[in-house]
C-alpha cells in the first residue's frame, strides 16, 4: 500500500507522526516535494479562486502524488487544543479535494481530534484500516507515532547582531520556504535575529488572552497573539513581521487584535498571494528593518509594551 502524504499546511507540524504510523504500518510513504513552481501552478489551476494560499499550495502537493499513491492523506484537522478549533478550510479539506482534482485515489476523511488521545486513535484506526485489519498492529504504530511527535519540534529562534523580530503567521507559511519568498534566510543574512510563537509556552499565551473580553476559538489566534504579547512585553523583540495569506479570516482577526494591543510598536504585514512579487516584499522588508535600525539604535527607542487597552491608554 502506498500512502500518499501532501507535503502542505499542518504537514510542516506533524510530519513525524504521520510518516512514523503509516511506515510502522508497513506502507510505503510517498511524499510531495517543496512547495515549487509546479505545485504552486496545478493548486491555482485546481482550487477554487476564493482560497487562501496555503490551500492552494495544499491542493498543488496533492495533484502531484495522487497517481503515485493508493491512498492519500488529507487531514480534516478539526482541533489540536481543548475547547479550540482550526480553520473551517481545514474541516471541508477532503472534499475540496476530492471535487477539485480529478481522479484522486481513495482520501481519509475522518476528522482528527488530535487533543483527545481515544478521538484521535479513531482517526488513526479509520485510517490505519486501509493499510492491515490488524488492530493491534494499529494500537503499536500509534503509540510509536506519538512518542517520535513529542520528540520532534518546528520553530525559530536565532539570536541576532542587533535587533531581532518575531517571524508571525501560520506554521505552514513560516516554513514554507517558496511560499514566503525565503524571508528566513533574508532576514538571517541581515543578522536579524528570529523568532517564533513556538518558543512561547502554551500557559504564557493562556494568561495572555485571558486579558481579552471574549477567548480566542482558534488555536492559532491564541497561540500567535498571545506569543507576540509576551515578547513583547518582555523587551525580547524590536519588532513583528507577520506573514499573512490573503483571504485568510483568522489572519485578519489575529493581525487587528495584536495592533490593538500594541499600540505604536513596529509590525510589518505581508500579505501572500500567488501573485505577490518578491521585489516588492524585499523593499518592504528593507525598509522595515532600517526603521526598525533606526529607531532601536540610532533613537535610543526603548519599546514601551503595553501601549495599549490594558494599561488604560488609547493605543491609536
Ligand atoms: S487559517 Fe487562514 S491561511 Fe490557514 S487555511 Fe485557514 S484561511 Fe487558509
Amino acid at each position: 500500500m502506498r500512502i500518499g502524504i501532501p507535503k502542505g499546511l499542518l504537514y510542516c507540524r506533524y510530519h513525524t507522526f504521520f510518516e512514523t504510523f503509516f511506515s510502522k504500518l508497513g506502507s510505503e510513504i510517498i511524499v510531495s516535494e517543496q512547495t515549487n513552481k509546479d505545485i504552486m501552478d496545478m493548486g491555482v489551476e485546481f482550487c477554487v479562486d476564493e482560497a487562501c494560499l496555503p490551500v492552494k499550495v495544499f491542493h498543488g502537493h496533492a495533484a502531484s502524488i495522487k497517481d503515485r499513491c493508493d491512498y492519500l492523506i488529507i487531514p480534516r484537522i478539526m482541533s489540536i487544543c481543548k475547547k479550540e478549533y482550526i480553520c473551517p478550510k481545514f474541516c471541508g479539506l477532503p472534499e475540496m479535494i476530492i471535487h477539485s482534482i480529478p481522479h484522486v485515489p481513495k482520501v481519509s476523511m475522518e476528522p482528527i481530534y488530535m487533543q483527545n488521545e481515544k478521538e484521535f486513535f479513531k482517526w488513526c484506526f479509520s485510517a490505519g484500516s486501509a493499510v492491515t485489519k490488524n488492530s493491534a498492529k494499529i494500537k503499536k504504530a500509534f503509540i510509536s507515532a506519538k512518542k517520535a511527535q513529542k520528540k520532534s519540534r518546528t520553530g525559530i529562534i536565532e539570536p541576532g547582531q542587533k535587533l531581532t523580530v518575531m517571524l508571525a503567521g501560520h506554521p505552514y507559511v513560516i516554513f514554507d520556504e517558496y511560499l514566503n519568498m525565503g524571508i528566513v534566510n533574508k532576514l538571517r543574512a541581515k543578522g536579524i535575529g528570529i523568532i517564533t510563537e513556538e518558543f512561547v509556552s502554551d500557559s504564557e499565551t493562556c494568561e495572555e488572552v485571558k486579558k481579552l473580553v471574549k477567548k480566542p476559538f482558534w488555536t492559532f489566534q491564541r497561540r500567535i497573539f498571545g506569543a507576540a504579547c509576551v515578547l513583547l512585553r518582555h523587551k525580547r523583540i524590536d519588532g513583528i513581521i507577520y506573514l499573512s495569506s490573503f483571504a485568510c479570516g483568522i489572519d485578519s482577526v489575529i493581525i487587528d487584535l495584536i495592533r490593538y494591543c500594541i499600540g505604536h510598536f513596529p509590525m510589518l504585514v505581508i500579505k501572500l498571494d500567488e501573485h505577490t512579487g518578491e521585489a516588492g516584499m524585499d523593499t518592504r522588508v528593507e525598509a522595515f528593518i532600517d526603521m526598525l535600525e533606526r529607531r532601536v539604535l540610532n533613537e535610543n527607542y526603548n519599546p514601551s509594551p503595553w501601549e495599549c487597552v490594558f494599561s488604560g491608554q488609547n493605543p491609536v
